[in-house]
């Protein structure tokens, strides 16, 4: 492929021998590709900013659909400073970002899920509340991992009003007058259920007026953790991260 033109985001980078580095970055014209940076670490490097944990930009040179890419220049550096200050923000955001790159294969178009991370890493950037653009994210990128679930009504009778719950066995949610169709239902809060229904087809842009007290949220990520543990099986450091962070948070309250 000659040299080209586009719109990415950094997933992360390592070290690479003494002066060079290794940087995946999510594309929007080629979906995921590992760019090989030579000497990454020199000072004055040009290419430095554009290489930052927590940036997009736009960038130049030869993406390959074998084998890396090579890195010549980048403009339109975009940092997400907020993201880049707090350990919070950064914690939400990595775990979003290993999300993205467990869920499709490298050199992918996916220009779709490639503006999902944009805009959730653009909230929370803004200061927007970690914890619910994640769960969103979480939600909606299960299509991603090839999992479908019908969210929209009971599975049984097509009810759309009331409690529910969810049911592995029907890949869905349960109104309360068919819970007794599953005794291995979830037992979820239904709450929880509420919300995460919401979130399976909510935008981004629409989420201003939510606010959830902690006990909601509290409720809303055991049930994830168990759509995730149950369908996905992925064992992330960065959701150790943030689930630490929660006890911190705790901590640090209290005080
Ligand atoms: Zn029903």
């Amino acid at each position: 492929m000659n040299q080209a033109e586009t719109k990415g985001i950094i997933l992360f980078r390592k070290d690479h021998k003494e002066k060079d580095m290794l940087v995946k970055i999510f594309t929007e014209s080629s979906g995921k590709l590992m760019f090989y940076v030579k000497g990454a670490h020199r000072k004055n490097n040009p290419l430095t900013p554009a290489i930052l944990p927590y940036t997009q930009a736009t960038y130049i040179g030869k993406l390959n659909s074998e084998g890396l890419s090579f890195l010549n220049s980048a403009k339109y550096i975009h940092p997400f400073t907020h993201i880049q200050e707090d350990i919070f923000a950064a914690g939400y955001a990595t775990y979003i970002m290993n999300l993205a790159d467990a869920a499709i294969e490298d050199k992918v178009y996916d220009p779709h899920l490639y503006t999902f991370l944009y805009q959730a890493l653009e909230m929370l950037d803004q200061g927007i509340d970690g914890q619910i653009l994640t769960n969103i994210f979480e939600v909606q990128i299960l299509q991603r991992f090839g999992i479908t679930i019908n969210w929209r009504e009971c599975a049984v009778c097509g009810r759309t009003q009331g409690k529910f719950d969810f049911s592995s066995k029907y890949n869905g949610i349960l109104c309360q007058q068919h819970w007794d169709r599953d005794f291995h239902r979830y037992h979820a809060d239904p709450r929880a259920v509420h919300f995460i229904r919401l979130f399976s087809h909510i935008s981004y842009d629409k989420i201003h007026s939510i606010e959830l007290k902690d006990e909601t949220k509290n409720a809303i990520r055991q049930t994830i953790d168990q759509l995730y543990e149950e369908y996905v099986g992925l064992n992330l450091k960065s959701k150790k991260f943030i689930d630490q962070m929660h006890r911190w948070g705790d901590v640090l309250k209290s005080k």
